[in-house]
């Protein structure tokens, strides 16, 4: 059995959790779990001015909610300061790094003349080490630098293919800083070879931090992971996806509505596809089809519009207990039902939720679709009013409606319908002529469950009370 890959996820806890690093989180676990690997966590918090614990916990539940369970951590970055220090201390003995001396008066003042031309001038790289040792030995501060050997630094990456840089393109970087602490790329490398890291998949904004730390394995004597790097997201007009475009934050989509099934389908889509006409494929289904050789190297749109739709089709399938749990509280925060109506009237509310689930893009739309149900009132919209009251025979054919209700023995769901029919058959109409115009008196409006299902909801005595004020109001001429 060769040895499992070995992944991971290595946000920095600057922020929330955005809809990009959860892309990279999921494809990162999706490839653990397909191939029986780890999904590691990693914190990088070496930014310590940055880095908050809020940040680090809004993270951690996105990821939870998101259903993206790691194997191994949280770890720590900033944890692994010694370890970080002794590896650069390595590379500086084996004369890998040097001791750069110049102050930052020095580099800035070089910088200033030369603007975006400048590099490292190495003005250090050729001090003897004895010199070296002894200077710092004196207490002058210095950084360490790593010594970029000649030559060139490729890769074949998982996603872009063959990638190589020149190392002459490369500046004597620095690894540890003039306190001692590592720089980002010092950090990662120490971390993902402790780690015993197989694979870095990651944005591909990471892209130039590659080559650098790839010179770092090398010198450190430690097996190259493979790279894959995902392309960008874009908001719809394709600019980099940003608050501008709208909520890019997981817990703006949980805010929103969106469930974390939704939500995972959609991301896992963002750049990979299964190579087929699929789209709504659940958790077990996607890591069944993923794989990283279908990842696209094209920017992947974000489409807000897509996102709610699919959500839509997993409100749709959501068994409505489920729903009930998450949407009982909705209800009862809007005041349209307390929380012991909640319980007294459950498989009343589950057959509300059965209607109501497949016309959902969101669950914070479904208390509103809810209201017209719970609220004594019907909110009439006037187009609808418009055109399905015009018929001046609208009043007779609600009453032919209010006839066949008050009779209907017994009282099911089933029974509605075939009675509302023989009731429009006998008054010498078709159903709809019928039908339509009870759906607004009903609910206000022309859109909404099936008749039967409305009727039934709103029980006998509440349906025949609304059909009477719709006639009162068409008696009163205020109906159109
Ligand atoms: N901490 C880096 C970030 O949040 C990720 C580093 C990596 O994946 O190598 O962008």
């Amino acid at each position: 059995m060769p040895d499992p890959i070995r992944v991971r996820f290595a946000p920095s806890p600057t922020g929330y959790l955005h809809v990009g690093g959860a892309r990279t989180a999921l494809f990162n676990w999706l490839i653990a779990r397909k191939l029986g690997g780890v999904f590691v966590l990693r914190i990088e918090d070496t930014d310590r001015e940055r880095s908050t614990d809020a940040s680090t916990r809004t993270i951690l539940d996105g990821m939870t909610w998101l259903g993206l369970h790691w194997d191994e951590g949280p770890v720590h970055q900033a944890d692994g300061l010694a370890r970080h220090q002794a590896d650069a201390r390595r590379l500086l003995d084996a004369g890998k790094a040097y001791r750069c001396f110049c102050t930052p008066e020095e580099l800035a003042a070089k910088r200033e003349q030369l603007q975006h031309e400048y590099r490292y001038d190495q003005k250090c790289r050729a001090i003897p080490a004895d010199q070296s040792d002894a200077r710092a030995a004196a207490g002058e501060p210095y950084t360490v630098r790593f010594r970029v050997p000649d030559g060139v630094t490729q890769w074949d990456d998982v996603v872009h293919g063959e990638t190589r840089f020149e190392n002459a393109s490369i500046d004597d970087f620095i690894i540890l800083r003039t306190d001692g602490t590592p720089i980002y790329n010092m950090a990662v490398v120490s971390d993902d070879i402790d780690m015993r890291i197989t694979h870095v998949i990651r944005g591909d904004d990471h892209i130039p931090n590659t080559p650098k730390q790839i010179l770092l394995y090398q010198a450190l004597g430690a097996p190259v992971p493979a790279f894959a790097h995902l392309p960008m997201i874009l908001g719809g007009d394709g600019k980099k996806l940003s608050k501008r475009h709208g909520a890019t934050a997981v817990g703006d989509y949980a805010q929103l509505g969106v469930l974390p099934e939704a939500l995972f389908n959609f991301l896992a889509l963002l750049g990979w596809n299964p190579g087929d006409e699929r789209e709504v494929m659940g958790v077990d289904e996607l890591v069944q089809a993923f794989s990283l050789e279908r990842i696209n190297k094209k920017s992947a749109v974000f489409d807000t519009e897509k996102l709610f739709w699919m959500n839509g089709r997993y409100l749709e399938h959501k068994p409505a207990d489920e729903l009930l749990a998450l949407v009982a509280p909705l209800l009862v925060k809007e005041g349209l039902i307390t929380e012991a109506e909640a319980e007294a009237r459950r498989d009343w509310l589950l057959h509300l939720l059965e209607q109501l689930k497949v016309r959902a893009r969101g669950i914070y739309e479904i208390p509103k679709m809810a209201r017209v149900y719970l609220a004594g009132e019907v909110e009439y919209d006037a187009d609808s009013v418009a055109k399905q009251w015009k018929d001046p025979a609208t009043a007779e054919r609600l009453g032919v409606a209010r006839d066949a209700l008050q009779a209907l023995e017994p009282w099911t769901v089933e029974a509605i319908e075939p009675a509302l029919r023989a009731a429009a058959e006998r008054a010498g109409v078709g159903f709809g002529k019928v039908a339509q115009p009870l759906r607004v008196a009903l609910t206000g409006s022309s859109a909404s469950p099936g008749i039967d299902h409305v009727v039934y909801l709103l029980g006998r005595e509440g349906a025949l009370r609304r059909i009477d004020r719709a006639r009162e109001r068409l008696a009163a001429g205020t109906g159109v």
